[in-house]
């Protein structure tokens, strides 16, 4: 029998006094999730031989993505990390210029930053929304300007399928002169009345790696509203060839598109982004209705006037009014077989980037401390949820 949320066989099926069927398969925190259409666009790209890199339903997805965010260009790329890499590069960033982002983030975001040979500033988040503190990102460019650097940019992440304080963050970009690049690698799917997630930055990103709220089981996509943005996002990512005849390169380029099988299965996913976001919302509330009476546990929230995709259902355990830590919490959800993961932990506690400067408060070390993300699959069945908040509510306080 298949297990619904993670495709593999289940092997057992437990009915217990709570009267549901549990099964007893793992849950996963994200796993991949594909609708009906997908197969189908691909076997059309393995009939009409487009399997070479490129190719028309590149250019499909491309133009449908851009569609779904109302944004006027894109580019489809090997990943969302090739994604900010280049992202930086077109946004005229260089090496030794500080680029400033949230410390709070996948390490992604801080890598592509090195990859343009610039340093990272770390900045705090906003305790309600997760993300970046506007006051604190004025601050850190202040301070880079003081000790004689350039900004080259500023990364805002759209954590978790949160969407930034953009009017706040546009306008110290503004009059910084710096460019806003947009990390919506989280996001795809989340909108306020002001636009769609990716709609904010100058450029922003996407990512279809696997966990993701839509796959391609690796892939990126850059979005602009300047066809110039994409358009040098594409020759970058096609190792800068010159128009010629012959392969002649005046610039270092790199092999960073994406294929077109790849984009066949994005555009059966895209096909069904709206559902997706419903059913990972529709998650958050099961958890919200399964254990939000529990002393100390806190949901995170969409902004005010924001409707996220809820990618991830994110916690905060306050131990002395819980009684249990996160991660007392995390080992007995995995000893059933649940995967949960810690709130990512902030860039400036990495060893790698422990010499980079941070700005702001202690927020993001609090919520790496506190935090935990609950399996979020969009395939969740309601006997999986029932078996997460069941199991969560035993664990020992
Ligand atoms: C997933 C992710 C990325 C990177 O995307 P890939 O496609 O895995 O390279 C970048 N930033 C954030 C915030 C992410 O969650």
């Amino acid at each position: 029998m298949a297990c619904g949320c993670c495709e593999r066989e289940a092997p057992l099926q437990l009915s217990t006094k709570a009267g549901y069927v549990a099964h007893m398969g793992r849950i996963y925190l994200s796993p991949p999730h594909m609708g009906t259409d997908e197969i189908t666009l691909l076997r059309d790209a393995f009939e009409s031989n487009w399997i070479a890199p490129l190719g028309p339903h590149v250019d499909a997805f491309e133009r449908e993505l851009a569609a779904a965010v109302g944004v006027e260009h894109a580019a489809a790329l090997s990943s969302g990390t090739a994604g900010l890499h280049l992202g930086l590069l077109i946004a005229g960033v260089q090496p030794g210029d500080r680029v400033v982002t949230s410390s709070l983030t996948f390490a992604a975001t801080a890598n592509a930053i090195t990859y343009a040979g610039a340093v990272p500033v770390f900045v705090d988040v906003d305790p309600r929304t997760w993300t970046l503190d506007p006051d604190a990102v004025a601050e850190a460019m202040d301070a880079v300007d003081t000790q004689g650097h350039r900004v080259g940019a500023l990364i805002s992440v759209d954590l978790y399928g949160q969407l930034c304080d953009y009017a706040a963050l546009q306008a110290v970009c503004r009059a910084r002169d710096v460019p806003l690049v947009e990390d919506a690698a989280e996001a795809l799917g989340s909108h306020s009345s002001e636009g769609a997630a990716g709609s904010f930055g100058d450029m922003a990103v996407f990512s279809f790696n696997g966990n993701k709220i839509i796959t391609t089981s690796g892939g990126g996509m850059l979005v602009a509203r300047d066809a110039a943005v994409t358009e040098r996002a594409r020759f970058l990512a096609t190792q800068a060839r010159d128009p010629a005849p012959h392969y002649q390169h005046s610039t270092i380029g790199f092999n960073y598109r994406m294929s077109n099988l790849l984009a066949a299965v994005g555009r059966g996913q895209l096909r069904v982004l709206q559902d997706r976001v419903a059913a990972r919302r529709r998650n958050r509330d099961a958890y919200r209705e399964g254990l939000s009476d529990l002393p100390g546990i806190t949901f995170l929230e969409d902004p005010p006037g924001v409707h996220t995709n809820a990618w991830l259902t994110c916690i905060t355990v306050e131990p002395e009014a819980f009684g249990a830590d996160r991660e007392a919490i995390r080992l007995h959800l995995e000893a059933d077989d649940i995967e949960s993961r810690p709130v990512w932990k902030p860039m400036h506690l990495q060893p790698v980037f422990e010499d980079c400067e941070m700005f702001g408060g202690s927020v993001s070390e609090s919520l790496f401390a506190k935090g935990l993300c609950l399996p979020s699959g969009s395939s969740l069945t309601d006997g999986d949820l029932q078996r997460i908040v069941t199991r969560f509510r035993t664990v020992s306080r």
